[in-house]
């Protein structure tokens, strides 16, 4: 449609939609948000909303709106849904203008901008950049609410390792946006990418101006690209203030120990595999925050368990000390329970749009955080002393605050909010128009009076202002200097001279009062804003003793212990327990462990029936480890460990079928993974590997695991298996022991007795636990003459494993190609067995040429 077919305000709308083609635009227009065109079609499917016409002047134009005031449950929709938003104001008074009021878009609001803390979870909301030059990889992820900054960058020698190490941050950050130049993107389900310009990986001279100057300084010091696309891009889209940005915090993966996408979905670390949600995962057992700050803390930590060991040990340090003096590690929890995410706040500081309410919030959160602060500098532990010392005071910021505002504001602006006795412009304001209400109704009375009409009132509404409210029966008793204004079914409305100069008093009083107190409240907004720095600084401090003082909540509701970082190559757990099956635990009595690994003996195979405890064994050793690492105490009644690298996982039959990968292949590139990256400080859980496969070529492929990693690799690993065969390792691998989990009978009734032996399992017991699951006498008893059959023919399930290994991998797979009729085969058929084919050879050349 050409431009002169539309009115002006729609001319002025395509105008500004030409630049943002990507966003849906939130067109202001009185109490509504307007959507026009393709916008409106979307919006009205994506939010449910009645389609109308706005009327043009040749043809209609879809329309559909929604009111102001509530316009974030509907933004928080449409992103949920996978779209972007710009929000379009009017940016002149309407009344200092007569042509159509300019309006400009003045927020572009998208999944990892997005900062209505109503609709956020507790968690961060991350928005990440990538950047790909090369052989290098540049990464900086930062959440706006907050204001922090992380930014890393690595040089791989493959196309594959860097991926695979991108997959890994991304699994750990979780963000809702990624922001990216390249052609290509490593691409991720529930994730918002967001193509910019290559010229965006500069900083932006303008976006300079809404810095805070150390920021500028650290940025330009680090001199990432994708740093400088971050920042660019919030600039852009949120079009204010950014002073709340932190200084970057610049991180180098290897500080901490790193936890796969697999592992720390198997390991439940912050979602439990079943639900997808926090309840039932390790978050959810140490999350006894009573803060947000502390919540977000203890993500980023269970994220990032440490490889520092003084960092260890100081974390250690003060749960002790936590745990040392009940009443006041109580008195201080419960101080933290009564306050606001003031981290939170950052955001809305720097930009100055702190309500009245949000400040008398700050302000008796941080009078809380000044009584945890002299609950720990009075403590006599130095540790929670010193803590103490280290949290920035506050009093006299939240005593301003308290003695300019009342204890509770108003939402709405226009009603009085400033304490009296503050300011004694204001308080004369007030009176004044207070003064005017008398005087109405000194005139109501005195016009009753006057006209003999009992029934007169004075009323009020928004299109009048006050007006004379006269009943029907009355109306020939009006006089008449009445000026009849309104007529309505059982009375008549009427202005007077005196109401409306009476009118005119009230309001300029009170208007000027209102203007009045947005001056004390822009003048208290910048003094907040001038203590940003020291606001986020005690946040800090205070997620951090919060996280702290859950983890030592923890430690004290289920008696864990405080573990030792031993220096020699060991793990050593007593009566160990699963964190999450303890606590999820309802009638269950949860039977301890113990696990022993050290420089001589570091792989442990694991046999025992289906559901015996095999893989809550595994994991809790896992979990265990990974606890300790961030500093917690942990379920057990000792733990030495010496630190580890790297936690990974294979468990289960994890599906990507969705990825259009196989089980089976799924399993492998896991395990090549693996292969690929342990070292012998990595903690490795192999679970059920090779299952995927025909029996042969998985016990093969088990077999040769496990004789690399304990004869290359050297990691501390948890093997569980079903292949007994794989049992007679121990004899010729000396870093490998068997381990068992020990079952009792009660007649043919197996009973799990959940408890961890030496040696290996006698047999595997499907049977018995397919009875125990229900299935019927006919088909066990078909089933126990079956295996006795194959059992005494003797070979043919226990494949053909000679106790020499180097012999072993290679027979059943060349039994297995024997066994193939050529003539059979589909043209697809015959590629894929050329390929296993090759696959295979390779395997067993790499073996056998060393
Ligand atoms: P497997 O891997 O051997 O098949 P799982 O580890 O899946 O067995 O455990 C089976 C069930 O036994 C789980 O429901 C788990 O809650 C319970 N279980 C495992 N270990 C213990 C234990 N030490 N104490 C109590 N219950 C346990
Ligand atoms: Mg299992």
């Amino acid at each position: 449609m050409s431009n002169e077919n539309l009115t002006p305000m729609m001319q002025q709308y395509m105008e500004i939609k030409k630049d943002y083609q990507e966003e849906v635009l939130f067109y202001r227009l009185g109490d509504f948000y307007e959507m026009f065109y393709d916008d409106a079609l979307l919006a009205s499917k994506v939010l449910g909303l009645t389609l109308t016409k706005r009327s043009n002047k040749q043809e209609d134009i879809p329309m559909c709106g929604v009111p102001y005031h509530v316009s974030d449950t509907y933004i928080s929709k449409m992103l949920d849904a996978g779209y972007k938003v710009a929000i379009v104001d009017q940016v002149e008074d309407p009344k200092l203008t007569k042509n159509l009021v300019k309006r400009a878009v003045t927020k572009i609001i998208t999944p990892g901008t997005f900062s209505d803390t109503d609709y956020l979870s507790v968690d961060n909301n991350f928005l990440l950049s990538y950047v790909d030059h090369g052989a290098t990889l540049y990464l900086a992820y930062g959440d706006y609410t907050t204001g922090e900054i992380f930014t890393t960058s690595q040089t791989f020698l493959s196309q594959k390792e860097k991926s695979q190490f991108f997959m890994d941050e991304l699994s750990r950050i979780t963000p809702s946006e990624i922001l990216y130049s390249s052609a290509t993107m490593p691409a991720k389900d529930g994730i918002y990418y967001t193509h910019l310009n290559e010229t965006l990986q500069k900083l932006l001279p303008e976006v300079r101006d809404v810095l805070n100057s150390d920021v500028v300084t650290s940025i330009s010091k680090i001199n990432s690209p994708a740093l400088f696309m971050l920042i660019n891009y919030l600039a852009t889209t949120q079009k204010v203030s950014l002073q709340h940005l932190k200084a970057v915090h610049r991180y180098d993966p290897e500080e901490y120990m790193t936890i796969d996408e697999t592992s720390k979905y198997n390991l439940e670390l912050v979602a439990s595999i079943q639900t997808r949600r926090k309840k039932g995962s390790l978050y959810a057992v140490l999350d006894n925050c009573e803060t947000a700050m502390g919540s977000r803390t203890l993500r980023k930590w269970i994220e990032k368990p440490l490889r520092n060991k003084a960092a260890i040990i100081s974390r250690q340090d003060m749960i002790k000390s936590a745990l040392e003096d009940l009443m006041r590690f109580d008195a201080i929890r419960s101080a933290l329970k009564q306050t606001l995410d003031i981290e939170r706040l950052s955001f809305k500081i720097a930009s100055e749009q702190l309500s009245p309410k949000d400040c008398v919030a700050l302000a008796t959160s941080l009078d809380q955080f000044t009584k945890v602060k002299s609950l720990l500098t009075a403590s006599p532990d130095d540790v929670l002393h010193h803590f103490g010392e280290k949290i920035p005071d506050t009093t006299a910021l939240s005593h301003l605050i308290q003695n300019t505002l009342i204890s509770d504001p108003p939402v709405n602006l226009e009603l009085p909010f400033i304490r009296k006795g503050y300011d004694k412009d204001l308080d004369e304001l007030y009176q004044a128009s207070e003064g005017g209400q008398a005087l109405l109704l000194d005139l109501e009375t005195k016009e009753r009076k006057r006209t003999d009409i009992k029934t007169l009132k004075i009323k009020y509404n928004k299109i009048l202002g006050y007006f004379i409210d006269v009943t029907k029966s009355f109306t020939d008793k009006v006089p008449e200097d009445y000026i009849r204004k309104q007529t309505l079914v059982g009375s008549e409305r009427y202005f007077t001279v005196e109401l409306k100069a009476l009118e005119r008093k009230i309001n300029g009083s009170k208007e000027r009062a209102i203007e009045r107190q947005m001056e004390i409240l822009t003048a208290l907004r910048s003094t907040i804003f001038n203590a940003l720095g020291t606001i986020q600084n005690v946040a800090e401090y205070i997620g951090t003793l919060d996280c702290l003082f859950s983890l030592a909540q923890v430690a004290r509701t289920y008696h864990y212990v405080r573990p030792v970082i031993s220096d020699t190559p060991q793990l050593t757990i007593v009566e160990g327990r699963h964190p999450i099956v303890e606590a999820m635990g309802r009638d269950i009595q949860f039977v301890p462990n113990n696990t022993s690994m050290n420089a001589e003996t570091y792989f442990l195979l694991i046999t025992g029936p289906n559901m015996a405890g095999k893989s809550t064994y595994m994991r809790q050793v896992a979990l265990i480890t990974l606890m300790a690492q961030m500093g917690s105490y942990v379920p057990a009644t000792a733990f030495h460990w010496s630190l580890v690298d790297r936690i990974f996982t294979r468990i289960g039959a994890s599906d990507n079928l969705a990825g259009g990968d196989s089980t089976f292949m799924v399993e492998m590139k896991e395990v090549a993974n693996i292969l690929d990256h342990a070292t012998n400080a990595s903690l490795i859980l192999l679970d059920e590997v090779g299952r995927g496969t025909s029996t042969y070529d998985g016990i093969a492929i088990a077999w040769a695991i496990t004789e690399y990693l304990v004869t290359t690799t050297k990691a501390k690993t948890l093997f569980a298996t079903h292949y007994h065969e794989l049992t007679q390792l121990s004899t010729s691998l000396s870093g490998l022991k068997n381990l068992s989990i020990a079952v009792d009978h009660d007649g043919d009734q197996i009973i799990f007795l959940r408890q961890v032996i030496e040696g290996a399992s006698d047999r595997s017991y499907g049977i018995d636990v397919a009875k125990l699951a229900g299935i019927n006498d006919a088909v066990i008893a078909r089933a126990k003459i079956v295996l006795d059959e194959h059992e005494n023919k003797g070979q043919s399930v226990h494949v053909d494993v000679p106790v020499q290994p180097t012999h072993n991998p290679v027979l059943p797979f060349l039994k297995n190609l024997s066994e193939v009729d050529i003539n059979s085969l589909s043209p697809l058929e015959s590629l894929n067995l050329l390929q296993k084919i090759v696959e295979g050879a390779k395997m067993n050349y790499d073996k056998y040429s060393g």
